[in-house]
């Protein structure tokens, strides 16, 4: 009997589960409101650049993202003026938890089991109007890492982690990151080739059906580079060279098909 009923609280616990990962995936995705999103900045190698910068952030370094997604939005046919809208919050003094590289099934649910309770745990100090989406955004001194770990995009949770360069050098790459990490929280989906950063072909292009195919102008924002030759690509300078392309429309509910 209570093998019974252990399966059937269990039970009970997925659907619940399922019914608000759809519920979240229908409310973010009908665009017929703004989603609210937070902007957390944390400073994550507890460098005095980082400090310095996150000191100096103002929601204006948002605008260019928020800025894109009306933009491109527009261009599909989303009536919404302001898709989305950005509120910069205040520093948090502690970091999410991090995934071990290395980490197995296990520890992928027990850490994202931990990131959900980290951003119940911030939202919650939130008195009134709790954004939909939390982006987390851990700025890093450039002097002290060359390479930044990966960001991602959580579409089942609603937030982001995203890591980025505290120096104003970085301002437009942060912005495409940033937009891209936001993008995966509705739905969208990387299209690039994990081995090569190739964009793929034709979902990971802007423009799949330009002639000739090379060099491209724009690249995808899920695809992160402009396919200038076969097998070679390229940063994009900053958001005005970059598109949201007919794949992404399509995962992110700005387009109907296949
Ligand atoms: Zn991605």
């Amino acid at each position: 009997m209570w093998r019974g009923i252990r399966i059937a609280i269990l039970s009970i616990v997925l659907v619940i589960v399922a019914a608000g990962a759809w519920l979240d995936r229908q409310r973010t995705t009908s665009w017929e409101h703004t989603v609210w999103v937070g902007a957390f900045p944390v400073n994550a190698d507890g460098s005095r650049a980082a400090g310095d910068y996150i000191a100096a952030l103002s929601p204006a370094q948002f605008q260019p993202v928020s800025d894109f997604i009306a933009r491109e939005a527009h261009r599909y046919r989303i009536a919404l003026d302001a898709p989305v809208g950005i509120r910069l919050y205040p520093a948090l003094a502690a970091a999410p938890p991090a995934l071990a590289p290395a980490a197995g099934p296990l520890e992928r649910l027990a850490w994202s089991l931990r990131l959900r309770a980290y951003r119940a745990r911030v939202l919650a100090a939130i008195e009134r109007s709790q954004p939909k989406i939390t982006l987390f955004l851990l700025y890093h001194d450039p002097a002290l890492s060359a390479a930044l770990p990966h960001s991602l995009g959580l579409q089942r949770g609603l937030m982001g982690v995203v890591h980025l360069f505290a120096t104003p050098a970085q301002a437009a790459q942060n912005q495409i990151v940033t937009t891209h990490e936001l993008l995966h929280t509705f739905g969208a989906t990387d299209k690039y080739a994990a081995d090569s950063d190739a964009p793929l072909f034709p979902d990971g292009y802007a423009e799949p059906d330009r002639q000739p195919r090379y060099p491209q102008r724009y690249a995808e924002i899920m695809a992160g580079r402009v396919p200038v030759a076969p097998g070679r690509q390229q940063m994009p300078d900053d958001l005005s060279q970059t598109l949201v392309g007919a794949a992404t429309a399509r995962e992110i509910g700005w387009s109907r098909g296949k």
